[in-house]
């Protein structure tokens, strides 16, 4: 038992302690320097964390996210409503004083709905309710009745279906099991096969050329390395049913309060804090790629991307994608957030307008949160205002600016 003690003792200590580091070829620099270093943020995260959660900035994120989302509303790629979004925002990032507020041009991709409908004719007339992926294409005008199913499962309105029907003017259609529902714990349900299904499909859907669209970028300007870039972000496009609440609005709102909590604090980190709402990111991380392709050239100057895009519920800690040295330095970090006990840090950051950086090993981070609920709503006319949670919103606020601050105001980068 003994020996057993010990090995755990040691492979909980960071695997450098005592080593000397020298990240920037300077200095050498002990784990032990850099753990005063940052226990030396504790007032200021306690001052984040007040502010976000208990002050004058409590429900902030929420009220600006319920006030865009019910004047906007859903924000598809190409659409008006996501021009409108863009320029609500660009006025609103410079109205709230942050600084260099601009858009940076994107081609996007531009698909429309139209009109969708589907009933099943045979063994009994049913209507399904139906959602078409994007980028489907139309049925012809009149419709089409589904010829000889190769592969069926009884319908129960969306779930466990996969009907692939060819009709005579060679439209292929699938008809496919809500991936969502699925996920909320609905079972595949067999049916009796063997049952011939005949189904009615019209579907309106388009494809235009590819329109213009922005990224939205506002900054706190570094004091000391203003060329040093500690990014934050979340995509301001969404899917076009529901109010894009969740998915992303958000992961957006949030990384927007962490720059107005800074600000509101009178902070300046020395680092630059840079927010960029993506655009494009439901067809594929358009924004994200052609952002990454214009700014890549500076890609050592980047210290950390984090991106908040899988809900805004109760929050759990920070997902992190980096060196073992890094993950250590970002772990300390995380104990600052010990007033609303949220310290853990996971594997493995995640977010589709990230993943070009940290790919090319620039450290990167996400919100880990409850996300129990999150295929409830999501890409569905579920995801509305409803599903938002000023409370859970202001302590994901704080958990995200508290990280983002102390990242930028550190002495050096994050290792990598
Ligand atoms: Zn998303």
């Amino acid at each position: 038992m003994k020996y057993l003690f010990l090995i755990f003792f040691i492979n909980f200590l960071p695997q450098y302690a005592g080593k000397s580091l020298s990240r920037d070829g300077n200095y050498p620099k002990t784990f032990e320097d850099i753990k005063k270093e940052i226990a030396g943020y504790s007032s200021i995260a306690k001052a984040i964390i007040d502010l976000a959660v208990h002050g004058k900035a409590q429900n902030r994120s929420y009220e600006r996210l319920a006030v865009f989302a019910d004047t906007i509303g859903p924000r598809l790629s190409g659409s008006k409503n996501l021009d409108a979004a863009i320029k609500y925002m660009f006025s609103a990032l410079q109205e709230d004083r942050l600084e260099n507020v601009h858009l940076e041009p994107v081609k996007v991709p531009h698909w429309e709905r139209g009109e969708e409908f589907a009933v099943m004719l045979e063994p009994r007339n049913h209507s399904i309710a139906i959602l078409g992926l994007g980028s489907s294409i139309a049925t012809p005008p009149e419709g089409f009745v589904s010829a000889e199913p190769q592969q069926i499962s009884f319908l129960t309105l969306l779930i466990s279906i996969c009907a692939l029907t060819e009709d005579s003017t060679g439209c292929i259609s699938c008809l496919l099991a809500s991936g969502d529902r699925v996920k909320m714990g609905g079972d595949d349900y067999p049916g009796p096969l063997g049952t011939k299904v005949v189904v009615y499909l019209k579907m309106g859907a388009k494809t235009y050329p590819d329109s213009s669209s922005f990224n939205t970028v506002a900054e706190i300007v570094g004091s000391k390395y203003p060329e040093q870039i500690v990014l934050v972000s979340g995509h301001l496009d969404s899917w076009d049913v529901g109010q894009g609440a969740m998915d992303d609005g958000g992961g957006a709102f949030i990384s927007w309060e962490a720059l107005s909590l800074v600000k509101d604090l009178g902070l300046r980190p020395k680092r630059t804090l840079r927010l960029v709402l993506w655009t494009g990111e439901e067809q594929g991380g358009i924004g994200a790629e052609q952002y990454y392709q214009l700014h890549k050239k500076n890609i050592s100057n980047f210290d950390v991307v984090m991106e908040s895009d899988e809900g805004t519920f109760r929050p759990m800690g920070l997902a992190f994608t980096g060196t073992d040295e890094a993950r250590d330095i970002v772990k300390e970090i995380m104990t600052l957030l010990l007033p609303i006990n949220i310290t853990d840090i996971y594997d493995t950051a995640d977010g589709t307008d990230i993943d070009y950086w940290m790919r090319d090993g620039v450290p990167g981070a996400s919100l880990r949160d409850d996300i129990s609920k999150y295929f409830w709503f999501h890409h569905s006319h579920g995801d509305t205002m409803t599903v938002q949670d000023p409370n859970q919103m202001n302590l994901c606020a704080a958990v995200w600016t508290v990280v983002s601050y102390v990242i930028a105001d550190m002495k050096e980068m994050l290792p990598r």
